[in-house]
């Protein structure tokens, strides 16, 4: 099972979020504490995405393992925002291992990544990629859960859903059609997020001017929270806000 985080903060390096704490995502690609539902490493990829400026995010994805690529420790070092979404992935069986394949997926502002796996692939969610354009099937990102999850969100914000309805659509709708799918999401403009804790972990760290979502606490440093399995998350720096998915 994949790890991912999303910080909106005051602007630090991608080195300081992502490489230096004692259990970093990077760290977590092949130490990672808590893994559930098969996988213990993710080394099937990874993503970083990130706001330069008040646009849209540049993404970097590689069908690597993040600690093999000595190009983005380089980058990290060196890069600074105060937004970003990252993401290590550990591929579901039988699921491609591509770049793009690699979360965070896009469009526009939007950043999007998914911890977790649809039951019954693809089965059981026919009927709900029935009801997308063809259009937006031809163009998946990839032939993987993930990806599909993603096209069902973007449909709605196309559709002019706020990003939290989207989600909770969406997640409810899959969770329905596939029971006991695992379906963490990470969804960001860069100025709020939204996220969905079902099946997975999820922890939160606030300070009055950030926040930090993430699969797994990357420190021992006091004020993480594991969020409750169930609920959706709207946040901005300095407020956390949960209800029940349901
Ligand atoms: N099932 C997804 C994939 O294969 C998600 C990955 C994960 O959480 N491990 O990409």
């Amino acid at each position: 099972m994949c790890r991912h985080l999303v910080y909106l903060g005051p602007p630090v390096t991608l080195a300081r979020l992502l490489f230096e704490p004692p259990f970093s995502l990077v760290r977590q690609a092949w130490a990672p504490r808590d893994m559930r539902g098969g996988g213990t490493i993710n080394a099937d990829g990874f993503g970083i995405g990130w706001y330069p400026g008040d646009g849209a995010p540049v993404r970097y994805r590689r069908a690597q393992p993040i600690w093999s690529d000595p190009t983005i420790a380089q980058l990290a070092e060196v890069t600074s925002a105060g937004a970003v979404l990252a993401a290590v992935r550990s591929a579901t069986v039988g699921m491609a291992v591509l770049d793009d394949a690699a979360a965070p997926f896009s469009e526009g502002r939007w950043l999007f990544s998914h911890n977790g796996v649809i039951r019954g692939w693809p089965d059981t969610v026919v009927p709900l990629a029935a009801e997308l354009p063809v259009r937006d099937l031809l163009t998946l990102d990839a032939t993987t859960d993930s990806a599909l999850l993603w096209a069902l969100v973007r449909h709605r914000l196309r559709g002019g859903a706020d990003a939290a309805d989207a989600v909770a659509a969406t997640v409810r709708a899959v969770a329905e059609a596939a029971p006991g799918s695992r379906l963490n999401v990470l969804l960001t403009d860069g100025r709020a997020v939204v996220a969905s804790v079902l099946g997975h972990a999820l922890s939160v760290r606030e300070s009055p001017d950030a926040v930090l979502l993430a699969s797994e606490p990357h420190d021992e440093e006091p004020g993480w929270r594991e969020l409750p399995d169930g609920q959706l998350v709207s946040a901005v720096p300095g407020r956390v806000r949960l209800r029940p998915l349901t």
